[in-house]
């Protein structure tokens, strides 16, 4: 499938989910924001450490603050989109997603002057009920997807989704999030309540497990993981979900930059699907049952 063998170490990406504190809260969205210091700190440390990564921007954080997508392209770090809001795909009819995204993605382009290829769905909301979206995404002009969780909780996965890049449609690749195999277990690491969860020294081992085996590594972060100060009042209603937001958030800083020092730079991922396509090895498998088969396709077979 590619000239790239499974042996070869595996690729470095930094990703970032730009969105506010409340991004989970449409009722507070008057809240004052607080992402553009914890930002600006995410860009120094990947500069200090020659990083490069993609920031998928949910749109009212690039509307609030322009400069800090502005900074991010002149350092060069690639711009995503997260959506128009933080509202979960599979909660969306499809028309209405597809016109979110391609409002969202001309408002980035606009902001940024730059394309805006790729998405990261809303807490990685593209799930087996939420395939559809994969043709819009393509429709719209998205050409690299980072989307699909391949294990499964009460929010969000695809448990037998594949754990390497693959292609969803041949204009449309997909690069999941990093989880560490051990026979059938499939072990997340690299991001969010991950990240700030297990000892870092776990996650040091996870990832280099996962290089030396020719394995990509998808580092992901939410700037309001690094702000500390935040106020401890989000109306959440279950204690697993408030504890999951703020659990160890003065970790973040310190563990992606124990990272970043011993393992970059990192890079930002791939933006066009050629250059996608190029991750995929031998073992980059279909996911499976998708596309579903038409249901005319075996009356149309049997006309030949
Ligand atoms: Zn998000």
């Amino acid at each position: 499938m590619s000239a790239m063998p499974a042996s070869s170490r595996g690729r470095l990406f930094f990703t970032i989910d730009v969105e506010d504190w409340t991004a989970d809260f449409p009722d507070m969205q008057g809240a004052p924001s607080r992402v553009a210091a914890p930002m600006h700190r995410l860009l120094d440390l990947l500069e200090a450490h020659q990083s490069r990564a993609t920031l998928f921007f949910l749109v009212e954080c690039a509307r609030r603050h322009p400069e800090v997508l502005q900074r991010a392209v002149a350092a060069g770090h690639h711009i995503g989109l997260h959506g128009l809001d933080h509202r979960l795909v599979y909660r969306q009819q499809p028309d209405a997603f597809e016109r979110a995204i391609r409002e969202g993605r001309q408002c980035l382009e606009d902001v940024g002057g730059v394309p805006v290829t790729t998405y990261r769905a809303p807490c990685w909301s593209i799930t087996r009920e939420s395939l559809w979206a994969v043709e819009r995404l393509e429709a719209a002009g998205f050409e690299v997807d980072s989307s699909i969780f391949p294990t499964k909780n009460h929010l969000y996965g695809i448990p037998d989704a594949p754990v390497d890049p693959y292609a969803l449609t041949p204009g449309l690749v997909e690069i999941p999030p990093s989880v560490a195999l051990f026979g059938n277990l499939k072990v997340p690491f690299g991001g969010g309540f991950y990240l700030r969860a297990l000892p870092l020294w776990v996650t040091q081992q996870l990832l280099q497990r996962n290089v030396k085996a020719g394995r990509n590594v998808v580092l992901y972060v939410h700037p309001w993981e690094l702000d500390v100060e935040q106020p401890r009042d989000l109306p959440y209603t279950s204690v697993v979900a408030r504890t999951i937001h703020y659990f160890q958030l003065r970790r973040t800083e310190e563990r992606l930059a124990a990272l970043l020092r011993q393992f970059g730079p990192f890079e930002a991922l791939p933006q066009r699907a050629e250059a996608a396509r190029a991750l995929l090895t031998e073992r980059s498998v279909p996911l499976a049952g998708f596309p579903a088969p038409r249901a005319d396709a075996g009356r149309q077979a049997s006309h030949v």
